[in-house]
């Protein structure tokens, strides 16, 4: 195993995520508790010693299944991680019982690592909003040792990410991001990345094969990756992706089985960033996937004043991909709608085609919208 060096701490580059334990009956909520055993020992004797948990995985279940699990090693042999679940609004007045609760669930007395979970733009007023005190009251659990390190997870955009930092990333000591070669371009990654570099953050990887989609590509792609790197598989060079950034220190990736477990502490028994060249022959398929699991929108708002309706025509589209390359994993867009209002949701628009005649990628918008409403369940 490869370590990182952290403010003193040497964590393993590979942290076991606990949102994918195997499950019984395919019921995300009722873990299988005894593989789930078998793998973090098997984590443990490999030399893992970050485990990253949240109070809403597996419907509640992870933190009681880790707390469970992890009780039978010494608590200075792991470091462990959880989140404050600020993704439902309803919790944002009940951090205090909440973290409380987190930490009779795990079985701790202290966190390692506790995140914002989530930042986006459904959120962010809500944990900037000084009348919750979250940041406060996080900020005093620190001081009293029950939080070591206060980081935050998002799946906001680089304007969401900069208002959060503005106001509190001078305190903020990681952020966790989804980075794979797939979002580098494709959610803007590789500007996240940037930004957080610019406040000095180290990287948090979440999603490195994205939900899986990475760990198999097309033929051709494979042929590719293959001839590049004869000895290396197609879901190691994702991880290589990441070993090529000096800010990404952890990269969590939620295990499914022993054999996903083994294979990727293999690839982690080394460093092996990718060359330029390699870089690009990555960063090229990835751009191929896109263009052909996407609508080309260029976000160049050409089309918006021509809506009678108010549309962000570009904005809804954007998400419209997020949903088709996610498929039934998507989350992102529908979390991201429930901002939008009610007037100006893709179903909104009313088919009179005057986007159409200015859009220079000559996208089918109305066409487009509906197939997006329809997905949404509308
Ligand atoms: S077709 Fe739909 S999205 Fe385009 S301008 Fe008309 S209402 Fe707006
Ligand atoms: S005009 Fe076309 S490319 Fe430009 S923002 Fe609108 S849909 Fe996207």
């Amino acid at each position: 195993m490869i370590y990182n060096e952290y403010k003193g701490l040497s964590l393993s580059a590979l942290g076991m995520g606990n949102m994918r334990l195997p499950v019984i009956d395919g019921d995300d909520s009722r873990i299988d508790v005894e593989t789930s055993r078998e793998m973090i020992a098997y984590c443990m004797n490999a030399g893992i010693n970050y485990y990253d948990t949240a109070y809403g995985y597996h419907g509640g279940q992870s933190e009681l299944v880790v707390g469970e699990l992890l009780k039978d090693y010494d608590r200075e042999s792991f470091y462990l991680a959880s989140k404050f679940p600020g993704y439902d609004l309803g919790n944002m007045p009940k951090v205090e019982g909440i973290f409380e609760e987190q930490l009779k669930k795990c079985q701790v007395e202290y966190f390692d690592f506790y995140m914002f979970h989530n930042v986006c733009e459904m959120n962010v007023e809500s944990y900037l909003n000084p009348e919750y005190g979250i940041f406060d009251y996080l900020m005093e659990q620190k001081r009293n040792g029950r939080i070591r390190h206060l980081g935050f997870s998002t799946h906001g955009d680089i304007e969401c990410i900069a208002k959060f930092l503005e106001a509190y990333g001078k305190d903020m000591e990681f952020c966790q991001i989804e980075l794979n070669y797939f979002d580098y371009q494709f959610q803007n990654a590789k500007g996240k990345l940037e930004l957080l570099d610019k406040w000095n953050i180290p990287v948090w990887v979440m999603e490195p094969v994205r939900g899986g989609q990475l760990a198999s590509l097309s033929e051709d792609a494979t042929a590719k990756l293959k001839a590049a790197r004869p000895d290396e598989d197609v879901p190691a060079w994702a991880f290589r992706f990441l070993q090529s950034f000096p800010s990404v220190t952890m990269t969590l990736s939620g295990m499914s089985n022993m054999d996903q477990l083994k294979a990727n502490i293999n690839t982690y028994e080394e460093n092996k960033p990718l060359d330029d060249e390699e870089m690009k022959l990555i960063l090229d398929i990835a751009d191929d996937m896109i263009r052909k699991t996407t609508v080309p929108c260029t976000a160049c708002h050409y089309c918006v004043s021509k809506c009678p309706m108010g549309l962000d025509i570009p904005f809804l589209l954007k998400l419209y991909n997020e949903a088709m390359v996610s498929g039934s994993g998507a989350f992102i867009a529908p979390m991201a709608l429930s901002s939008v209002d009610a007037d100006k949701q893709p179903q909104s628009c009313i088919e009179c085609h005057a986007c159409e005649q200015v859009c220079p990628q000559t996208i089918h918008i109305p066409e487009e919208l509906k197939k997006f409403a329809e997905k949404m369940g509308n």
